[in-house]
């Protein structure tokens, strides 16, 4: 049976290797920490997935906590007023299947245990291009999973793909106990604040129990690009308390009793978004390929990163078992990763376009499903398969003629 090592133990490593034992390979992941170090260590990420994704995880026995974790039943928009108190836009709409946020500290280290359970080798070790060279001897394919870790930078920037060279948002995360819950239904709250960026937040699993993750988008240089000077966990949850007293009011308002799930519950930083070549070549000469945010890394302000890691584990599963006995050479890793862009360009396509300051047609879709709970509707359930937002969410003539066809019905 053919052996595959992976580098990097995370959504899409995990999945993949999981998957591949399963159907009887010889796999080794080599992690660069180990389980008990990512439960006690520091929040990695929101990881909200839509059910595309989960509909993976369950495919392979991977969704132990799909009773446990809160759902995510909606999602919901809004756009403060710029001229006053009270909301400019505000609209609300059912997913058709529920979301899910199961907090990577939880999840990952189960992970590795099914993995070690399953027969898969396990190895603690940070890769460096020494070890890729040891791992692509002695392996059939060598897969580089390390999400944004250094050793991704092996696989050139494609500058055709990638739209950014710097962050375009700073980032902020904050787990909190005892926010008064959203209702009707659960949902991400999903706050755009022009000019200073986006607030969403949303039900989730964390190590002590249900919790409500708030995630803080600021651009950057503006007033929620705040994170230089917090120090301490407790100022970081008083900075993200600050910034909804200031813009987001009826949000402050869930938060009065709010407390961090835990001193590690909080997280800052910032990334250039990045599409990068899916082959890596060696001093050798020999081939690596890469996978999830190791060669498609987008902001977080679509929340797809993990939803994407999680389909581009499949796609890869599906093709390293169509390609049988056959070697995984150069073409078969480019076209592989090419059958996932079919798919990816239009999340990163999408993701990059709410980056970026909101042409009047967007403005007009946002501002109409307010009055259009179809188009509500669609476009909570594009974050499940951001395909269908294209093209009326991207040309200001498709979206006339949408909005057009859609009032006339
Ligand atoms: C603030 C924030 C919020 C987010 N919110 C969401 C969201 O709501 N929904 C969503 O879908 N996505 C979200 N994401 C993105 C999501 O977390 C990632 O896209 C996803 O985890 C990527 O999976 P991956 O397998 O590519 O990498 P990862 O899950 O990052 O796994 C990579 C693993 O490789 C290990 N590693 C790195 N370098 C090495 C090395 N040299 N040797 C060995 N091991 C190594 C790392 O320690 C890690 O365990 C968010 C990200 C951030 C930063």
């Amino acid at each position: 049976m053919k052996s595959i090592s992976i580098v990097g133990g995370g959504q899409s490593g995990l999945q993949l290797g999981i998957g591949l034992l399963q159907k009887g390979y010889d796999v080794k992941i080599i992690q660069d920490r180990t389980g008990e170090e990512i439960a006690s260590g520091r929040v990695l990420s929101s990881q909200c997935q839509f059910d595309a994704a989960l509909q993976h995880e369950r495919d392979l026995g991977l969704n132990y906590w799909e009773d446990e974790c809160p759902p995510v039943e909606g999602i919901s928009f809004v756009v403060p007023n710029p001229e006053g108190p009270g909301k400019a836009i505000d609209w609300s709409a059912r997913l058709d299947d529920k979301a899910q946020s199961v907090d990577q500290r939880v999840k990952m280290p189960r992970w590795l245990e099914e993995f070690e359970q399953l027969g898969g080798k396990l190895e603690i070790a940070s890769a460096d291009v020494a070890k890729l060279e040891l791992e692509a001897k002695g392996a059939d394919l060598v897969i580089v999973a390390s999400g944004k870790g250094e050793i991704g930078k092996l696989f050139e920037r494609d500058a055709d793909r990638s739209t950014f060279d710097a962050p375009q948002r700073a980032l902020a995360l904050t787990y909190v106990h005892g926010m008064r819950p959203r209702e009707p239904f659960s949902a991400v709250n999903f706050n755009l604040i022009p000019g200073v960026g986006e607030y969403f937040v949303f039900p989730a699993l964390t190590t002590t129990g249900p919790c409500e993750i708030m995630v803080f988008e600021g651009i950057p240089g503006g007033p929620m690009d705040c994170w230089k000077d917090v120090k301490t966990p407790a100022e970081h949850l008083a900075k993200s308390k600050e910034i909804l007293n200031t813009f987001l009011p009826w949000e402050a308002d869930r938060c009065h009793n709010v407390e961090l799930t835990d001193e590690n519950g909080i997280l800052a930083g910032r990334f250039p978004p990045t599409i990068r070549k899916p082959v890596g070549t060696l001093p050798s000469g020999a081939k690596v390929m890469g996978l999830g945010d190791a060669v498609c890394l987008n902001d977080p302000i679509t929340g797809q990163g993990a939803n994407n890691a999680a389909k581009a584990a499949a796609v890869y599963l599906d093709a390293i078992l169509a390609h049988g006995d056959r070697p995984f050479d150069e073409a078969w890793m480019s076209a592989t990763f090419e059958r996932f862009w079919d798919y990816a360009q239009w999340v990163v396509r999408w993701t990059n376009m709410m980056l970026l300051p909101p042409p009047p047609f967007v403005l007009d879709i946002m501002g109409s499903a307010q009055v259009l709970p179809g188009l509500a509707q669609r476009i909570a359930n594009g974050f499940d398969d951001p395909r269908d937002f294209f093209p009326w969410f991207a040309d200001s003539n498709a979206a006339q003629d949408y909005l057009t066809s859609l009032q006339a019905a």
